[in-house]
C-alpha cells in the first residue's frame, strides 16, 4: 500500500483539513509555506493518465475549495495548485495528488526559470504537437 493510501486509512498520522467519500486534504508535511495541503483522491490513480475524468472533476473541484480556504482562513494572497505527473516531472509519491501552496507578496518562492526559443525553435515545437 503506498504512503498515501496509508494516510486515508489512518496507519500513517496526518493534519486533515477536509475528507469526504472520494478526496481528501491533509497537510504537507514539509510545507513550501505553512497551510500548504495536499489534495488526493481516495481511490489509487498513479497520475493524471490513471485517473478517471469524473475522479479528476471531483479532485479538481476539491482544489479549488482548499484554495479559497486558505486564502479566506490564513489570509494568503494567491495560492499555486499543481501536480507533478511522473517522477521526470518530481513526482515522488505514486499516488495523484495536487499541491496546494499558500502565497504571500513578497514570500520569495519564485517559480521556474524561463528560457528564450532559438530560431525555429518554436515552429519546430508547433509542428510536433500538431502532427
Ligand atoms: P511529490 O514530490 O510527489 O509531488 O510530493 C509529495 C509530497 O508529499 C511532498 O511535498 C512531501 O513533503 C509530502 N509527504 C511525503 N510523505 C509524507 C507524509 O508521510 N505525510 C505528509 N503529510 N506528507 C508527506
Ligand atoms: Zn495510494
Amino acid at each position: 500500500m503506498c504512503i498515501f493510501c496509508k494516510i486515508i486509512t489512518g496507519e500513517i498520522p496526518s493534519y486533515k483539513i477536509y475528507e469526504d467519500d472520494s478526496v481528501l486534504a491533509f497537510l504537507d508535511i514539509q510545507p513550501v509555506n505553512p497551510g500548504h495541503i495536499l489534495v488526493i483522491s481516495k481511490k489509487h490513480y498513479k497520475n493524471l493518465e490513471e485517473i478517471p475524468e469524473a475522479d479528476l472533476k471531483i479532485l479538481i473541484v476539491a482544489v479549488k475549495n482548499i484554495g479559497h480556504l486558505l486564502k479566506i482562513k490564513l489570509k494568503a494572497d494567491g495560492y499555486n495548485a499543481s501536480t507533478n505527473n511522473d517522477p521526470a516531472a518530481g513526482q515522488i509519491v505514486p499516488h495523484i495528488h495536487f499541491h496546494v501552496i499558500p502565497r504571500y507578496v513578497g514570500d520569495g518562492h519564485e517559480s521556474w526559470s524561463h528560457s528564450e526559443y532559438a530560431p525555429g525553435e518554436a515552429e519546430e515545437i508547433v509542428k510536433k504537437l500538431l502532427s
